[in-house]
């Protein structure tokens, strides 16, 4: 575009000049130093600052990559001041975030209004405040337009939220059950705008069980791996993801009695089944002996026979009490002992025997606060899959990005199958595939129905639902997790 100015010269004599105005004419966004242009589309790594220890050049290639504001480059045809806008456009496809959520969390908006710049004197400027929402799997472009209607476009970024994650196995045998590989976690995170980085694990020393009180010893043996781990260095973006062996809990000292028993040679073995009330749950049903969960820890404490008629009381000795498989396939898992009565002094009374047995298993240690996750790798004496374990880690980190968001504080709008505490379930979880509307989600018919991996209790499912999907993709990660 030209224009036409004219001024009076000093000799008096009127002269017209042709001005040309400056043209947009180039715009880039940067690729880390300010002269290199990104080549192609790219990705943005939203939750990362533009720090040097990032770049790994796999993933992250260049400091441009790195932060929800990548800077952009603009150009004009002539040195001087032009003035021009920007906004960015998102692609179609993004989840849109709604005006409640920009409220709570002002990082879920991104540059929807034009804004207008000037170029420097040289007709150049290095935009470094156009921002991006800090959700993943959101596309945008920045366009910019001049005040003569040239109108350019960037090339294309792809939001991104990267989080690495530091494995903490047990040696011995206790780290043969940990997860072979979390591969299955990285593809259902990929999936939702996440880059999930394994790091190179590390171990610590091996817990056989841990017990009711063995948490605070766990949770000190791990923080002690994680010190010297890779996963150190990348906080507050990193995870640590501990195993665990059985989180069996004991309880001794158990009588269990058989009365009117006939004893003495050539009397037939007899069978107590190990039943009680539990400590949680009050109604009496099976029980396990406590047996290969902890070296040299046995179920046996004692037995005896009271002679109904003499009162006499007779030990019997522990070689003499067998523990019985349910099953052959799981033959640590008692909850019957045969005791072999023939060897006592003939005569008719009580047999007692003395017991430790398992109380319950958890399903899981939690350590809210911090970026530790816990994973139990057995129950029950058998080893959790490594599908099984991978599973629980993507509910595990999904309760560590924000999920099921109930529509408070940072957090994305409530989705539509949210369900709380106060519907069963410790925590914010997804009724997904059960029936709306019901007081409680968590029956057994519940679980069968759930088809969500953000479901209260492990269900076999490890991907997002639709709706904790695009939750998932929404959150915001900026601030990270302090580390345990
Ligand atoms: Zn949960
Ligand atoms: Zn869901």
């Amino acid at each position: 575009m030209t224009g036409k100015k004219s001024f009076e010269c000093a000799s008096g004599k009127e002269h017209t000049f042709v001005v040309k105005q400056a043209k947009l004419i180039q715009v880039e966004i940067l690729d880390g130093a300010e002269d290199k242009f990104l080549p192609n589309n790219g990705s943005q790594f939203v939750n990362l600052d533009r720090d040097n220890k990032w770049v790994d050049n796999k993933s992250v290639t260049s400091l441009g990559r790195l932060g929800f504001k990548p800077k952009i480059y603009v150009k004009f045809d002539l040195p001087g001041v032009s003035e021009f806008t920007l906004k960015a456009i998102p692609d179609g496809k993004n989840p849109s975030y709604t005006d409640d959520e920009k409220t709570r969390n002002s990082l879920f908006k991104f540059i929807e209004e034009e804004k207008t710049y000037q170029t420097e004197s040289s007709g150049e400027l290095v935009i470094s405040d156009a921002f991006l929402s800090v959700g993943g799997k959101s596309t945008f472009h920045f366009e910019i337009k001049d005040t003569q209607g040239t109108t350019l476009q960037t090339k294309k970024l792809e939001t991104l939220r990267k989080i690495f994650v530091q494995q903490i196995k047990m040696t011995g045998d206790a780290g043969k059950s940990a997860a072979g590989s979390i591969g299955t976690v990285e593809s259902e995170y990929k999936k939702q705008g996440f880059v999930i980085e394994s790091l190179p694990e590390k171990t610590m020393p091996e817990m056989e069980n841990i017990g009711a009180n063995d948490s605070a010893s766990y949770k000190s043996a791990v923080k002690k791996a994680y010190q010297s781990s890779d996963g150190k260095k990348k906080e507050p973006y990193s995870l640590v993801v501990g195993y665990t062996s059985h989180l069996a809990v004991k309880t001794s000292g158990r009588q269990l009695s058989k009365t009117n028993v006939s004893v003495g040679p050539g009397s037939s073995a007899i069978t107590i089944n190990v039943a009680g009330p539990g400590k949680t749950n009050p109604a009496v049903r099976t029980k396990y002996l406590w047996q290969e969960i902890v070296s040299g820890e046995s179920w046996f404490e004692s037995a005896s026979f009271k002679d109904a008629t003499s009162g006499v009381v007779t030990a019997i000795d522990e070689k003499y009490c067998t523990a019985i498989a349910v099953n052959a396939a799981n033959p640590n898992a008692s909850s019957k002992v045969k005791i072999d009565v023939s060897k006592l002094p003939r005569g008719t009374g009580t047999v007692t025997l003395k017991v430790t047995w398992v109380d319950r298993m958890r399903a899981g240690l939690s350590f809210g606060g911090s970026n530790l996750i816990c994973v139990c790798t057995k129950a029950w004496w058998k080893n959790k899959s490594s599908a099984q374990q991978n599973e629980v880690i993507i509910h595990e980190i999904g309760h560590k990005i924000g999920m099921v968001p109930g529509g408070t504080g940072k957090l994305p709008d409530k989705t539509d199958t949210f369900y709380d505490s106060s519907k069963g379930h410790v925590g914010t979880h997804c009724h997904h595939g059960i029936p709306a509307g019901q007081a409680r989600y968590d029956s057994a018919t519940d679980a069968a129905l759930s088809d969500c991996v953000m479901y209260g209790s492990t269900n076999s499912h490890s991907a997002f639902c639709e709706h904790c999907s695009v939750a998932a993709k929404k959150q915001d990660i900026n601030s990270g997790w302090p580390a345990l």
